[in-house]
């Protein structure tokens, strides 16, 4: 599916070349030398440059302040070769995550971080950029060809960047949403009625198979290190019998994350050409 997702941007980017000879470019924004950002930006590099989309890493010192900060993407917003800007999440604590993503211009948010996208979403009015990770995860389910009108959704986890968009995500397609969180009684209950069982925790083992529905859909963002292997939030092989489908970790929403920063930046071409 992320390749299929991949494939689609890439000719899209290039029938724009042609049309307008302008080629969609992501900027990636990074303060400080955070490994998992820099592995993740590492990623991106690969799949944009294989898509024939472009990339650029902005890499700032650990001692940047909101000041030059702010200043930076203000000049990447106004530079027309770049359609799109990430700016690479935890900064360190001298910054303000919310001033620096204020300061990205809502046509290239495209990890839709700023409150004009958030609030879009929230609406669901107007065109929006909704986070990578759930928009992928809605991906997956609508590739599948999982209905979501009128199921019973269940999303385990609320932060601004997975479990908060998807739950309104699944809203705008017509699903019963439930989200739970860390002050959530009795988990298992409301996990039990899900037909899709969204989970993103950051907790091995979260959701167990006594807490799936048989034949339930669960889509698991969990990317965690125990043992020395990187596992979900699920319990995968306790639970891959009883869901009707689950995707697995890594290779599910992960790789569909990227593919979807990349058809973002490419959508954000899209528009500034019109
Ligand atoms: P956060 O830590 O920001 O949020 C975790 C959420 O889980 C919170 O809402 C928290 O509740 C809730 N939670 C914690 N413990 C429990 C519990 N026992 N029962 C129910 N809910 C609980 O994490 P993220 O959303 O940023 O990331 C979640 C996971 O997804 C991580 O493993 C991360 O690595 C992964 N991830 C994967 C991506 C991908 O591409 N697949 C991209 C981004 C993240 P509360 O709000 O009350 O604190």
């Amino acid at each position: 599916m992320a390749k299929a997702i991949q494939e689609d941007a890439a000719r899209l980017n290039r029938e724009l070349y042609a049309r307008t000879g302008v080629s969609a470019s992501l900027a990636v924004v990074r303060v400080g030398a955070n490994p998992a950002s820099v592995r993740y930006a590492d990623q991106i590099r690969r799949l944009f440059n294989t898509a024939g989309v472009g990339f650029r890493l902005v890499d700032l010192p650990t001692e940047t302040d909101d000041r030059q900060l702010v200043a930076t993407l203000t000049s990447l917003n106004a530079e027309a070769d770049v359609s799109g800007i990430l700016l690479q999440l935890p900064l360190p604590p001298a910054v303000s995550p919310d001033l620096a993503a204020a300061a990205i211009d809502p046509g290239k948010d495209v990890d839709g971080i700023a409150t004009t996208n958030a609030g879009r979403l929230y609406l669901g009015r107007g065109r929006f950029f909704a986070p990578a990770t759930p928009a992928g995860g809605i991906a997956i389910l609508e590739r599948a060809g999982i209905v979501m009108a009128g199921r019973q959704a269940v999303v385990v986890g609320r932060s601004a960047i997975v479990g908060r968009p998807l739950a309104l995500l699944l809203l705008a397609r017509n699903a019963t949403v439930t989200v739970c969180h860390s002050h959530t009684r009795d988990l298992a209950r409301l996990t039990r009625q899900a037909d899709i069982l969204a989970v993103a925790v950051g907790r091995p083992s979260t959701i167990t198979v006594d807490m799936v529905a048989p034949g339930a859909t669960v889509l698991d963002f969990g990317i965690n290190v125990f043992d020395g292997r990187v596992v979900g939030d699920v319990d995968y092989l306790g639970v891959v019998e009883t869901a009707g489908a689950i995707t697995p970790v890594p290779g599910g929403t992960g790789p569909m994350t990227n593919a979807m920063l990349l058809q973002n930046t490419v959508q954000a071409a899209l528009w500034q050409a019109e």
